[in-house]
């Protein structure tokens, strides 16, 4: 007997937030090492192609899954150790990140309050290094724990060699599709510095001008801008931004501004400088774009959306197109945040 379910033939339509109808061959819920383990010694199983499955929110599925879907359910936060400064957490990957960042605000540990509402699990977030709102989950990573598949060792990656960059990480690259990711560790402030330099942030903290300054306060209004301003998958199906922001050569950008000059940037580097993907696809005429059962959201250019049924090779048609338009008009090339599969 097998230390975890398996399940043959599973729709994966509850698993994505796109809510995209495939199915997979097997399907195995995960709730420790040791199990996972085991299925590495499961030879029957270790012939099928593998998919690792957190949420399911920065995922399109355009084909059935001819494999070994893996959800990874592994729980549990434990407090390593703790100095004058800082606070070492260990959170199981399948924990949900945002209840993750409930706890962390309970605590009064600082450090992920912006990153508040961001769905799917704590083992995903080192992923394409989550960020929201100024703030990248890098800042507060200590070590990444993983199990290498290919082995079944168990293998520590120390922030540095995680390679973060933007919505980038070592595990989106070289060790692509290499890893079981069983938890991360976390370095919490106890001392907080808040990061309010995201305009729209310091609006809504002005509105509740008597109530002081608090990482609580921070999570707060990160959560009511987000629900103001984002679908939510559980009544219009998406995977948040389906394209990253691009960074660009400033000579590139000093040129576009010439003849856009209203395009919002953003500083990266000295020669590097980030343009808003959603005003680009916006001005392109995309914003609102319905066409059956899918589309791009109404509020958010960046956001495309399932309205029921679609199926996702459409979904990745239309981001072709927008694709093309976009470089059609401003010669910028976008590239895919969601992971398609
Ligand atoms: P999944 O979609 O399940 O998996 C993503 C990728 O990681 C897949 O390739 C999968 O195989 C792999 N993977 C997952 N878990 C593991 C593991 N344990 N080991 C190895 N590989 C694994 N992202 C942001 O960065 N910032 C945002 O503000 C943000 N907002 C969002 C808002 C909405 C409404 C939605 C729907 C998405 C948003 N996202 C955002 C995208 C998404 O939530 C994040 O990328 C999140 O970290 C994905 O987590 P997940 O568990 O759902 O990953
Ligand atoms: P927004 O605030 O309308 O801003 C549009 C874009 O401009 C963002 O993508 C952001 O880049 C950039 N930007 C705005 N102000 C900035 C500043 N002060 N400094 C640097 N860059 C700035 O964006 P939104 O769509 O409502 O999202 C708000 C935040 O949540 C963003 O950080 C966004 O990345 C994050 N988010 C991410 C996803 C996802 O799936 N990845 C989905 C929803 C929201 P950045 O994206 O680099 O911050």
């Amino acid at each position: 007997m097998s230390s975890y379910p398996i399940e043959k033939n599973k729709s994966l339509k509850p698993y994505n937030t796109f809510g995209i109808n495939v199915s997979c061959s097997y399907f195995i819920t995960i709730n420790s090492k040791e199990s996972f383990l085991d299925f590495l010694r499961d030879n029957k199983l270790r012939e099928q192609p593998l998919l690792i499955l957190g949420g399911g929110s920065n995922i399109l599925f355009t084909h059935n899954f001819d494999g070994v879907v893996v959800k990874n359910e592994i729980k549990g936060i434990e407090k390593l150790k703790e100095d004058n400064n800082h606070v070492y957490l260990k959170a199981g990957g399948g924990e949900v990140w945002h209840e993750f960042v409930l706890y962390c605000i309970q605590n009064n540990l600082g450090g992920i309050e912006n990153l508040s509402l961001i769905p799917g699990c704590v083992g995903a977030a080192p992923m394409q290094n989550i960020g929201a709102y100024g703030v990248e989950v890098k800042d507060v990573i200590e070590e990444v724990e993983t199990i290498e598949i290919s082995t079944g060792s168990i293998k520590i990656f120390s922030n540095a060699e995680c390679k973060f960059g933007y919505r980038e990480s070592i595990f989106k690259n070289e060790e692509k599709n290499k890893h079981f990711i069983t938890s991360v560790i976390f370095k919490l402030d106890k001392k907080h510095q808040f990061n309010i330099s995201y305009g729209i942030i310091e609006e809504e903290l002005k509105k509740e001008p008597n109530v002081p300054l608090s990482i609580k306060k921070i999570s707060d209004a990160v959560i009511r801008i987000r629900e103001s301003k984002l679908p939510n998958p559980k009544e219009i199906g998406n995977a948040g931004s389906f394209f990253k922001n691009p960074e660009v050569d400033k000579m590139v950008v000093d040129e576009l501004l010439k003849v856009y000059p209203h395009m919002p940037t953003y500083p990266v580097s000295e020669n590097k400088i980030k343009i808003a993907a959603g005003w680009l696809i916006e001005n392109t005429g995309w914003k609102g774009y319905t066409e059956g059962n899918f589309g791009v959201h109404k509020k958010q250019a960046l956001v495309l959306v399932n309205y029921g049924n679609a199926d996702g090779n459409a979904i990745l048609e239309l981001s072709d197109h927008i694709i093309k338009s976009v470089f059609d008009k401003y010669k910028i090339l976008l590239t895919r945040e969601v992971n398609i599969h």
